[in-house]
């Protein structure tokens, strides 16, 4: 099969040769782990769990290898853990279990690898030694080793920018002393308050750019086939990837093929906490709508261009999977997708064309294949099934039950005695029970793992 993906830094589509087609290893740059995602960072996620289910598709389930990281170490987690009097593991680690829910729910695949930045501390130290060691980067008086972003001639292919069009973007603070603004940060010293780890250069913390590299040194090594993440990332996140990558390891290579999804927005403008339509994951299925249908809403546009998330694009999905469900009903799916379904996403990943062909199938009465096509888009699956057949079960008396024990909950919050509070969400979600503190109110849902008889012992 000829697969062909758009490459962000040959700027066209270019054929699919994997490196080793037994061994296929592409890396997602994953969320910054402070707060429940919005649907913007579910775009990456779905696109690239796309990728993925082709990929063991078309090679063999055991033969891609997908790593999307966590960072757990970052300035806005420390000013979070600061805000709030929590510590940061416990903020890392409750998001990351949201994370791992909410992505559940839209039957994101768990990928292959899910680290943890702050268990690759020693890779990042490593590489920036080598770094170092290669005059590509320096220490300067502050104690900040930075990265000499002129030491690299094609810093700027990926982003398609010129050195002098481009203005500092890392997002750790940058340092008075850079003796090139372009620089950026690769390890930063810690005040005694904020989390740091013994360095050559004392105690500090990573940049953001040097955690990717370093992951991805350590878990897919230095020549891998594919890098992705959503086109903000481009600059200079990735361009700096790059740098930092090929200068210690000039013969590698690093990304063969980069894509990148773009941009999502709600009703024709930006989602904003100020505009007042931010939207989480759970937000949506707390409002009643199910994991599949935001994830065909997601689907819906082709991954690279933006996507407008509507109220009648959600309505005009949900209406769709509901028909499919209902032709669907009491058909054994067939044994692998239709052909017609690899083809369109053979071609950069077109999910446009792959619903086109899951409506011919419909219109042509070819249930089987239609099942089999929109489970292997991860779409009709028994769970959604599930979840939405328990909800409706759900008598008043189980939601009385419910709405009570998040009012202990709300109860012990309020004399702070955050310890119940905790063991009260911690119970519930055994049960599968989803708890979403808002600022003025908690909303619950579901999980497709719900058991309505642990609830009764509650
Ligand atoms: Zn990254």
């Amino acid at each position: 099969m000829k697969i062909r993906f758009y490459d962000t830094k040959e700027k066209k589509k270019t054929f699919f040769k994997p490196i080793n087609s037994k061994d296929i290893k592409f890396y997602v740059c994953g969320p910054t782990v402070y707060e429940r995602a919005h649907i913007g960072n579910a775009r990456p996620a779905v696109v690239f769990d796309v990728l993925f289910r082709f990929l063991r598709q078309v090679f063999g389930k055991t033969c891609v290898t997908y790593v999307r990281n966590f960072t757990d170490i970052d300035d806005k987690i420390n000013k979070q853990a600061r805000d709030t009097g929590r510590s940061i593991t416990s903020i890392t680690d409750e998001t990351i279990e949201w994370y791992k829910q909410d992505m559940n729910q839209l039957n994101v695949l768990e990928p292959t690898e899910s680290p943890r930045a702050t268990e690759y501390i020693d890779a990042m130290i490593r590489q920036i030694k080598i770094l170092l060691n290669k005059k590509n980067a320096y220490l300067d008086d502050a104690g900040h080793v930075l990265f000499s972003v002129r030491s690299f001639p094609d810093y700027g292919l990926l982003s398609n920018r010129k050195l002098e069009e481009m203005v500092s973007g890392s997002r750790v603070a940058v340092s008075e002393n850079k003796s090139d603004p372009l620089d950026f940060v690769l390890w930063k010293p810690s005040e005694v308050e904020d989390p740091g780890w013994d360095s050559p250069w004392g105690r500090g913390r990573p940049g953001w750019h040097i955690e990717c590299s370093a992951m991805i040194d350590e878990l897919i090594g230095k020549a891998f086939d594919i890098h992705g993440g959503g086109i903000d990332l481009v600059f200079p996140h990735h361009e700096n990837e790059i740098a930092q990558s090929c200068c210690a390891y000039p013969t590698s290579g690093f990304a063969n093929i980069w894509m990148h999804n773009g941009f999502l927005q709600i009703e024709g403008e930006k989602m904003s906490k100020s505009l007042g339509n931010f939207l989480t994951v759970q937000d949506l299925i707390s409002s009643g709508l199910t994991g599949e249908v935001i994830r065909m809403v997601l689907m819906s546009t082709h991954y690279r261009q933006p996507l407008d998330w509507t109220h009648q694009r959600v309505a005009e999905c949900s209406k769709i999977l509901s028909k499919w469900r209902g032709l669907c009903a009491g058909t054994v799916a067939s044994e692998r997708p239709s052909p017609t379904i690899l083809k369109a996403l053979a071609d950069d990943l077109n999910t446009p064309k792959a619903f086109a062909e899951l409506h011919a199938l419909a219109a042509a009465e070819n249930f089987s294949d239609l099942l089999a096509s929109a489970q292997f888009l991860g779409l009709l699956e028994q769970d959604f099934h599930d979840v939405e057949h328990k909800k409706r079960r759900l008598d008043e008396i189980d939601r009385h039950k419910i709405e009570a024990i998040i009012n202990k909950r709300s109860a012990a919050k309020k004399t702070k005695d955050f310890t119940k509070a905790d063991l009260i969400r911690k119970k519930m979600e055994a049960v599968g029970i989803l708890i979403n503190d808002q600022s003025d109110k908690t909303q619950w849902s579901l999980s497709p793992n719900f058991d309505q008889k642990k609830l009764k012992d509650l």
